[in-house]
């Protein structure tokens, strides 16, 4: 016997695909959404609505931004000759909190992964070189400490040595399959100072 109304259990089955959200929390979220007013409900789908409509990538960075360009990209101070590579948004947000961090960011979104059959051409690496065009002098692969991030930062290396512009790896400061998103500030900023020539 079905115990839910079908709307309910749609409405389950749709939060449970939300990444970090198990079946017992998307029960939790459901009957509570139901259970609100309706105007706290449209506030919340408006937003969702809102923020999918005008969010997009910067058209230099590509980070998710409601702009052309993103707020690091648009401020004169920032050094557009260091580049911090990084596998997503969030991770850009954590060097960001740190406040120290001077230089321009790349957001891959994703890294490269043999096992998922992610490859090189799945991620934003044709938009890396593309912008190394321009006047770089450094190239701070910051990918995560995982087998992927590892992967893609080799083949970053790789890519970009011939051009003669330098690339470094952050330092191991950040452990080994940690990630970037999740690390304190302290650490973070110990890894960006050691990091080394690749
Ligand atoms: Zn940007």
């Amino acid at each position: 016997m079905e115990i839910n109304s079908g709307y309910i259990n749609k409405l389950i089955e749709e939060l449970e695909r939300l990444p970090g959200v198990g079946n017992k929390s998307a029960q939790r979220m459901a009957y509570y959404i139901v259970s609100q007013p309706v105007e706290r409900v449209n506030r919340l789908t408006a937003a969702i609505d809102n923020a999918k409509k005008n969010t997009h990538y910067c058209e230099k960075c590509l980070t998710l931004t409601d702009s052309n360009l993103c707020s690091v990209c648009r401020d004169e101070t920032r050094d557009k000759k260091t580049i911090m590579v990084v596998e997503n948004p969030r991770d850009l947000a954590a060097y960001e909190k740190t406040g120290k961090y001077k230089g321009v960011y790349h957001v891959l979104h994703g890294a490269i992964s043999p096992m998922l059959g992610i490859g090189p051409g799945d991620i934003k690496l044709k938009e890396l070189i593309t912008r190394l065009e321009d006047d770089v002098d450094e190239v701070i692969v910051a990918t995560n400490a995982s087998l992927e991030g590892e992967t893609t930062a080799m083949y970053i290396s790789k890519l970009i040595k011939p051009t003669g512009i330098k690339v470094t790896r952050i330092a191991s400061g950040v452990p080994v399959g940690g990630d970037i998103e999740y690390i304190d500030e302290v650490t973070l900023l110990r890894a960006l100072d050691g990091r080394v020539e690749l």
